[in-house]
């Protein structure tokens, strides 16, 4: 349960107590320039617990376009004394919110577990994820490298520094409630910018944890600024603000697609969806790749970017991997993800657990082979679904195409590497891919020609680190967060010219 005691003490701002019985609502608000306020509207929507969805979690903020006015407004005024603020100094607040969140994790991975829904193990990872992040960014305080190179002309010298873009709009989703909001806010502080961040209205209170952390760690006021509220309106007023001049977005395609269209000139960089593939080879490990599938595919009730939907298998060993798999999918256990024995968490919301049934449906009357699950559980009152196998899918079926976002993993059939790569090749996403093979050649094949941001050999599709570029090809996305290639997402590289010859020297004449 979640603790009033405990929380009223961190969220500064409890203004509200409903007491029904022994349940106290509290009531979280907006960070603007430093202070805990109220949405200029005072509408205010309540979040459940998705694996409860009796128990109210709290009353959050409807933010709208005048709130987000006010914290761009809060961010730009901000800007020049954080951008003058030395890399290494910024980078100092994010060291000490990278102990504030260790001091805090188990106590944190609790609240995401309740709000979200994912399993308490996979909360402490999403947690830890933003600690290593944390010490990642700060890291580049002492980087944030550009280069030199040589002049062709005498007397001249040339070289790149990277500096602030300026005020950031960051818009996060609710999968990873801390790392991803966690991932764009340091990032973008330990380059120099100011940060407005929207997370995702079903995950508002691990976001207001981590402003109330930075806030602990003494980050100036008006460098991070909270607005919680609907994307069309909270979410596309930042967007459209011309004083923010980088959107960060992490989400669905179709929203990022509308994000693009409406952010008019400046940079966006997008992190969006994936339909992530693995192929089995007849020469694989088959036991290592079962266990791989079924971390990638049901792991976080398979809601990650990253989740492995679709497996190829060579046909020399379909039916022998599909045995092995489905053993194993009977064997994962639903249930509240705060139960140490729970495998499968419910999913986020109703909608999706609507969505997740309707492509079941889409499936079956696409011809797919249903192996196991398909369905609601009936004895769970939380938003659950069974993890499901489908076997015998084609590629242009559309749970073959589209994400489905769920414990959703369909199996298909390749004659050879060739026929895998370009099963894996033939949808619109490009995020993330695996190959379980024991033939190196394979495997050199595979990682040059699948066409995604990120390829594993021999482990799942998920588990990438912090220090290395994460980001998808073709509709997953236009960018790279995280490592010494995380800041091009939020600076500008300046290219100098310093000409100490005293003459005038021409390029491309002289
Ligand atoms: P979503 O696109 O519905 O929402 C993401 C964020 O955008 C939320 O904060 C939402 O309020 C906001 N938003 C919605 N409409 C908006 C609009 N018109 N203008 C501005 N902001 C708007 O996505 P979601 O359901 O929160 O997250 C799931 C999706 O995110 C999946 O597609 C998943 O694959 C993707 N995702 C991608 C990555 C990655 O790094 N590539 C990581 C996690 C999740």
């Amino acid at each position: 349960m979640f603790d009033a005691a405990e929380t009223k003490r961190e969220n500064s701002r409890v203004s509200t107590y409903l007491f029904r019985v022994v349940l106290v609502v509290l009531k979280y608000q907006l960070l603007i320039n430093g202070e805990w306020v109220n949405s200029e509207s005072g509408e205010t929507y309540q979040r459940v617990n998705p694996a409860e969805p009796d128990e109210v979690l709290g009353e959050f903020q409807k933010g709208n376009a005048v709130d987000v006015e006010k914290a761009v407004g809060a961010a730009e005024d901000a800007c020049e004394g954080w951008a003058e603020t030395p890399a290494p100094k910024r980078a100092e607040y994010l060291y000490k919110a990278a102990q504030l969140l260790t001091q805090q994790k188990e106590e944190l991975s609790r609240t995401m577990t309740l709000e979200m829904g994912k399993t308490l193990a996979d909360a402490r990872a999403d947690v830890q994820e933003a600690i290593d992040v944390a010490y990642c960014a700060a890291a580049e305080g002492r980087r944030l490298l550009g280069h030199t190179t040589p002049s062709e002309k005498k007397d001249k010298f040339a070289y790149t520094v990277r500096l602030p873009i300026g005020v950031a709009g960051l818009i996060s989703p609710w999968n990873f409630p801390i790392a991803i909001p966690a991932r764009k806010v340091f990032y973008a502080l330990v380059c120099g910018n100011t940060a407005v961040l929207k997370p995702a209205s079903d995950t508002p209170i691990c976001a207001t944890r981590l402003a109330q952390v930075l806030e602990q760690a003494g980050v100036p006021k008006g460098v991070v600024n909270l607005v919680t509220g609907p994307g069309e309106s909270a979410g596309m007023a930042l967007v459209k603000d011309k004083r923010v001049r980088v959107v960060s977005f992490t989400g669905s395609k179709e929203t990022g697609a509308t994000i693009l269209r409406e952010a008019g000139i400046k940079r966006v960089n997008l992190e969006l969806g994936g339909k992530n593939p693995v192929i089995v080879m007849d020469d694989a490990d088959l036991n290592l790749a079962v266990n791989g599938v079924l971390w990638g595919g049901y792991e976080t009730t398979g809601q990650r970017c990253t989740a492995a939907s679709r497996v190829i298998i060579l046909e020399e060993v379909k039916e022998t991997f599909e045995r092995m798999l489905l053993e194993q999918v009977r064997k994962l256990r639903l249930g509240n993800g705060l139960n140490a024995d729970v495998d499968v968490g419910p999913l986020v919301n109703k909608a999706a657990q609507d969505k997740v049934s309707r492509y079941c449906e889409i499936g079956l009357s696409e011809g797919a082979k249903l192996l196991a699950g398909g369905h609601v559980p009936a004895n769970l009152k939380g938003w659950f679904f069974e993890p499901t196998l489908f076997t015998d899918c084609k590629r242009e079926m559309r749970i073959a195409q589209e994400e489905i976002f769920g414990p959703v993993v369909c199996l298909f059939s390749a004659e050879n590497l060739e026929d895998a790569i370009s099963l894996v090749n033939s949808v619109d996403y490009g995020l993330s891919s695996s190959i379980y093979t024991n033939n190196f050649r394979n495997a050199f094949v595979a990682i040059n020609k699948l066409q995604t941001g990120l390829t594993y050999v021999n482990s799942p599709t998920i588990g990438s680190e912090a220090h290395l570029p994460f980001g998808g090809v073709k509709h997953s996305g236009t960018t790279r967060e995280g490592g010494p290639d995380g800041t091009a997402e939020f600076t500008e590289l300046k290219t100098v010219y310093i000409d100490y010859s005293g003459k005038l020297q021409k390029a491309f004449l002289d």
